[in-house]
């Protein structure tokens, strides 16, 4: 038995086919690189944006730049809000190869009044959108142009949400009433490539060069291909039970004939008690409750793959490893081998990455 743990296998050639893929497709790429790195790591990401041509990332916060910037040698946008009480995102506005996003009128005053001479912040000016999470609302804009001279204006910020309907109209109007307050690249999240280009020829009008508009992607630039990457844990012991016995921390009664299987992966890897996307359909459940199964008898779907079925938990995660229930009649994996877990990679922490 090699190493034990839970593993993410990458098709490294393929991958990156894809991230080309979506690099060439999209207008403006750019590359968010936050959080557990979607799975990946921030510095694996960094490498990899500037591996394919990247001219700017953005990351998710001030505290984020460190792990990247040593890496990627371009711009860094940071996109949550800039604000003057962060001690850290102050100093960065400082820095050349950072970008700022400020959200509220009284901070892009505040970070104008950073200004050196020679030297002014690089500042998005971020446009509230029916997210409400961050930004000035549309009508509110023209406040802020008489402070625009003072920061080395970048341009526009537009968070858009996730859902389809109303998404195109919105970006429009609030990409309008922006560039009616100032000229400026359009930075937008969650407006799909085909999207982002006819708004881009559109707000240009019929004889002049497209908008300059740049779009921010994480998910779907890195996560977006299933077929690049495989997750895997390994089998760490098998127990043969009988219906009645008891077992896992809880005790709980064993509810028939057959075997735990323990492998690794729980809680600090981000494991909870159902798999990410459902993988029984309604009538499996009638039929799982008629024959008085195991959801029947309370456990939880579990992310782990055995025998071409996604199986149960006896009992909820432990830290690094979970107890699985399977039926007599199903072979129980080897220990030492590796089954298939789903992970839902932007929450999940693996023990190691392998690319092929
Ligand atoms: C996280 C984030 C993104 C990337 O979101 P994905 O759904 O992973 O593409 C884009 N823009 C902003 C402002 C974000 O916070």
């Amino acid at each position: 038995m090699g190493v034990s743990g839970v593993t993410l296998r990458l098709d490294g050639a393929r991958w990156r086919e894809h991230l080309q893929t979506v690099s060439r497709a999209t207008p403006g790429l750019v590359p968010v690189v936050k959080g557990n790195g979607y799975g990946y790591g921030l510095a694996r990401l960094a490498q990899e944006s500037a591996d394919f041509g990247a001219d700017t990332i953005a990351v998710g916060t001030a505290s984020e730049v460190d792990a990247v910037r040593e890496i990627f040698a371009g711009d860094i946008v940071v996109m949550s809000p800039w604000r003057p009480d962060n001690g850290l995102a102050v100093t960065l506005a400082a820095d050349p190869r950072v970008i700022s996003t400020v959200s509220r009128l009284a901070d892009v005053a505040a970070i104008a009044d950073l200004a050196v001479e020679g030297r002014r912040p690089r500042v998005l000016v971020e446009v509230l959108t029916s997210m409400r999470r961050h930004g000035i609302p549309a009508p509110d804009l023209d406040q802020v142009t008489s402070l625009l001279p003072q920061v080395d204006f970048v341009g526009w910020s537009i968070h858009l949400p996730i859902l389809a309907e109303g998404r195109y109209p919105e970006a429009e109007r609030l990409s309008r009433a922006a560039r009616n307050t100032a000229p400026g690249t359009l930075w937008l999240s969650h407006l799909p490539a085909d999207e982002g280009s006819a708004l881009a020829r559109q707000l240009g009008g019929a004889n002049a060069d497209p908008a300059p508009i740049r779009l921010r992607v994480g998910t779907r630039l890195w996560l977006g291909d299933e077929s690049t990457r495989r997750t895997t844990a390994t089998v760490l012991d098998v127990h043969r039970v009988n219906r009645g016995e008891r077992a896992g921390y809880r005790q709980r009664v064993v509810p028939a004939d057959g075997w735990i299987v323990v492998i690794s992966g729980g809680t600090s890897h981000g494991i909870g008690l159902e798999a990410p996307t459902p993988a029984v359909s309604m009538r499996q459940r009638v039929i799982s409750v008629a024959t008085g199964s195991l959801e029947a008898a309370g456990l939880a779907l579990s992310p782990y793959t055995i025998g071409s079925k996604k199986r149960w938990f006896l009992e909820p995660p432990h830290m690094q490893s979970s107890l699985i229930f399977l039926p007599r009649k199903q072979a129980p994996p080897a220990v030492g081998d590796e089954v298939p877990v789903e992970l839902r990679l932007t929450t999940a922490s693996v023990d190691r990455i392998v690319t092929d």
